[in-house]
């Protein structure tokens, strides 16, 4: 069987799998470009269709090809408009698949030597006052590896560009310095690895394997939580790095001082380098994530819609990206530009309404969680268990819900403004050191969802 035949037999299965629209969208257009050493190259039109035939299908046409060619061993994919013009330069090919059944197919995507993946880069990467910060450091660390920002410790909640930041280090470290050895390692996977280590018999590889980097990179390290073995290791780990002069770069959903049933010392070690926090993307970084998104998949976009995008997606950013994804998508679907109606019908559902909150409502779930009497909250009294339950209320009402310092001080207890900034203010403080705090925040926090 030719390459042709074989992908019109791929093709007519794949059909019968999914939508016609899915279909002529994403199908049309490819090809199989060429076969080489086990490899397929799968031309396709643009960027666009290339990472969402990636991201979307590749599960089903692996499945596919192999089910006709149990020979292939990988699958490149290539942007090829013309079938005549062979465009396999190293530029055009964005993923290789090696197929091993055993691992999950996101795995597969990944460079076996340092797990970075290349699609991370900072050439994609937006910054504005919300990244500046991490930005600058992520660029210092580039130009003097373990020298200065070390660890370099950056937090933020999710889908705010944490693993996309620590990988576009390690990839920028990659190009810069081809001899540096370089580890990307999610904290789950650095804990599975070391596990399999004692299973095995065998601490010392991991031990060997981990101290002979010079780039670290791990991600998501507040589910260190609980496991204290695993903090045993990192302990050691960190401090043999360190004294090295290896870089060592943490991600994390909270800062360290946050991150419950972490050791004291290891607390402290996270937070002795540079630690910065990634916050929401303010409005007119939004409008620059929506202006590049839009112009990598050459979507033309007018100026009224990205300004009405940045007004509403507000949040984080993989869900902007989600929106994103289904305007563009469409656009693809009728080939032509949407008007603002047609975009606002389309991601209505997407839009989250805005938090809105009655002080009351708060007041009444705090005072019932103090076990103190409601109304005291709004008065003058000074009464100790009292004072920090409205403390605790006026600390929630400015975080979570942004309300101004002088309504707060106005509504509890008639105080002005001061009041409310100095108990926003201590509690936060007290959080640093006080985890019996967090956690009662935490429970009282659940109550509101
Ligand atoms: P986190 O690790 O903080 O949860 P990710 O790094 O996974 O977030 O980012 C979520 C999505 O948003 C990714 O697709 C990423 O490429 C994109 N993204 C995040 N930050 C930026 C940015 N500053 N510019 C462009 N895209 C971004
Ligand atoms: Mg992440």
């Amino acid at each position: 069987m030719n390459t042709k035949e074989l992908w019109e037999k791929c093709l007519s299965e794949i059909e019968l799998g999914i939508s016609k629209a899915n279909f002529t969208t994403w199908f049309k257009n490819t090809s199989i470009v060429k076969e080489e050493a086990g490899t397929l190259y799968i031309g396709v039109p643009n960027e666009f269709v290339k990472d969402w035939l990636y991201n979307k299908f590749h599960k089903l046409i692996l499945k596919t090809i192999i089910g006709y060619e149990d020979g292939v061993r990988s699958i490149e994919y290539i942007i090829h408009k013309n079938e005549n013009n062979i465009k396999a330069t190293e530029g055009t090919i964005i993923k290789q698949v090696n197929i091993n059944k055993e691992l999950p197919l996101s795995d597969l995507y990944l460079n076996k030597d340092d797990n970075l993946n290349p699609k991370y880069s900072f050439n994609s990467f937006v910054v504005g006052p919300f990244n500046e910060l991490a930005y600058a450091v992520s660029q210092a660390i580039i130009t003097n590896p373990g020298q200065n920002y070390n660890p370099f410790f950056v937090y933020g909640g999710t889908g705010l560009g944490k693993t996309h930041m620590i990988q576009a280090i390690g990839n920028t470290i990659k190009t810069k310095y081809p001899h540096k050895k370089i580890y990307y390692v999610s904290l789950e996977r650095f804990a599975i690895d070391y596990i399999n280590s004692i299973q095995n018999k065998n601490p010392n590889s991991f031990k060997e394997k981990y101290r002979k980097y010079d780039v670290i990179i791990m991600d998501d390290i507040q589910f260190i939580s609980g496991k204290d073995k695993t903090q045993e290791e990192l302990f050691h780990l960190f401090n043999t790095l360190y004294e090295n002069n290896k870089q060592i770069i943490f991600s994390s959903d909270k800062h360290p001082n946050f991150i419950q049933g972490l050791e004291e010392r290891l607390q402290s070690r996270f937070a002795s380098g540079m630690t910065v926090q990634i916050v929401e993307p303010d409005y007119e970084s939004r409008v620059a994530i929506i202006k590049a998104k839009f112009e990598s998949t050459n979507c033309i976009i007018n100026n009224e819609i990205v300004s009405y995008l940045a007004e509403i997606l507000e949040g984080n950013i993989r869900e902007l990206e989600g929106s994103l994804n289904t305007i563009i998508c469409q656009t693809q679907l009728k080939n032509k530009s949407l008007s603002l109606n047609e975009v606002k019908t389309l991601i209505k559902n997407n839009i989250k309404p805005k938090k809105t909150v009655a002080i009351k409502d708060i007041v009444t779930i705090i005072a019932n969680y103090y076990d103190v009497v409601e109304e005291a909250i709004y008065e003058k009294t000074r009464r100790k268990e009292i004072v920090k339950a409205r403390q605790v209320a006026m600390y929630i009402l400015r975080e979570d819900f942004n309300i101004s310092y002088p309504l707060i001080g106005s509504k509890l207890g008639g105080r002005d403004h001061t009041t409310a900034i100095h108990s926003h203010l201590k509690i936060k403080e007290d959080l640093k050191t006080d985890p019996a705090l967090l956690q009662e925040i935490e429970k009282i926090r659940i109550m509101f969802k």
